[in-house]
């Protein structure tokens, strides 16, 4: 049987030398504990504004329960990023709007393409019937590969070489909406918040998919790599600046070292994370739970 998911994003976000489990490995409750944490946190990508913002935390917490015994910090630590991370933990609705449309971001290399696949299983698996969208009309291989999703799927795909990304996206709206679709999930092309061209064109798109519906899109998804740390917050900025972000997917979360930027992100730039990606199968999708996580990360 393969390893249960709770316990590969274990082992994942434990991949670095700085783990926070050993910072409570020792016998005292001293301000060396509090340093190593502090290192142990900004190790795992945490940023130094929610770094600090949990050591405060923590030690209100310490002071409150009167604890004694690192092992009782570690648990208020969970208890911390638990509360933390809290904000982030909401659910993906579809079946408000009819048909949902759900515009799917991320640079290259994220997870983009494979997470879209696995959401397309989680939806039709709950019942939905669903249309995606090549909004990449540029790379021949990302429409191959979100064709395979499609077929390994059973589900209908819009895509058409060289075209428009906005009018395609436009059509499958469109076709969405004459097929009495429940969901239209458009894959738009992996790029890098550097390229103001490429970013402009997801504002262009987001704009056109209003226009084939008024209330759309529904949600914009970004899909993050859980390995980029810092990097990924910044993409969070980025991409919600160009395209107003609605939720977040991240991935790779069972190979990382910096499981920590989801603290980061709760902080400085709090977007609802949908699901968490932990592993390249399809049923390596898990909707985000802030306690899980949070003892996952603490170990
Ligand atoms: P895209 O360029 O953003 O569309 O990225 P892909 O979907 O092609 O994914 C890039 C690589 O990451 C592929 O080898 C995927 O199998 C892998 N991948 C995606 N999500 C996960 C995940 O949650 N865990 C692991 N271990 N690998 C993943």
């Amino acid at each position: 049987a393969r390893v249960g998911w709770m316990d590969r994003l274990k082992s994942g976000l434990k991949r670095t030398g700085g783990s926070i489990t050993t910072v409570f490995t020792g016998t005292q409750i001293d301000e060396a504990l509090y340093e190593d944490l502090e290192a142990a946190l900004l190790m795992a990508d945490s940023g130094v504004a929610a770094t600090d913002y949990l050591l405060q935390d923590l030690k209100r917490r310490v002071k409150e329960t009167r604890a004694t015994q690192p092992a009782q910090v570690k648990a208020l630590l969970q208890d911390a990023i638990a509360d933390l991370l809290a904000p982030l933990e909401r659910p993906l609705v579809v079946g408000v709007y009819h048909p949902t449309v759900i515009m799917v971001a991320g640079v290259n290399g994220a997870g983009k393409t494979t997470s879209i696949g696995k959401l397309t299983k989680h939806l039709a698996d709950a019942g939905a019937t669903v249309l995606l969208a090549a909004a990449d009309t540029f790379r021949a291989a990302a429409r191959e590969q979100l064709a395979v999703w499609a077929n390994r799927n059973q589900v209908e795909i819009i895509s058409q070489q060289g075209a428009d990304p906005s009018a395609v996206s436009f059509d499958a709206v469109a076709a969405g909406r004459a097929r009495d679709m429940d969901v239209v999930l458009v894959d738009t092309a992996g790029r890098l918040p550097t390229q103001k061209h490429l970013m402009e064109e997801l504002t262009k798109i987001r704009r056109v998919v209003t226009k084939a519906d008024v209330t759309a899109p529904h949600e914009v998804i970004l899909v993050i790599d859980g390995n980029t740390g810092q990097n990924g917050l910044a993409q969070v900025k980025a991409f919600d600046d160009s395209a107003k972000l609605t939720g977040l997917v991240v991935t790779k979360l069972d190979g990382t070292a910096k499981g920590g930027v989801l603290c980061a992100i709760a902080r400085e730039k709090p977007v609802p994370v949908y699901f968490i990606g932990v592993g390249e199968q399809l049923e390596d999708l898990q909707t985000f739970n802030a306690r899980e996580f949070a003892q996952a990360l603490v170990g």
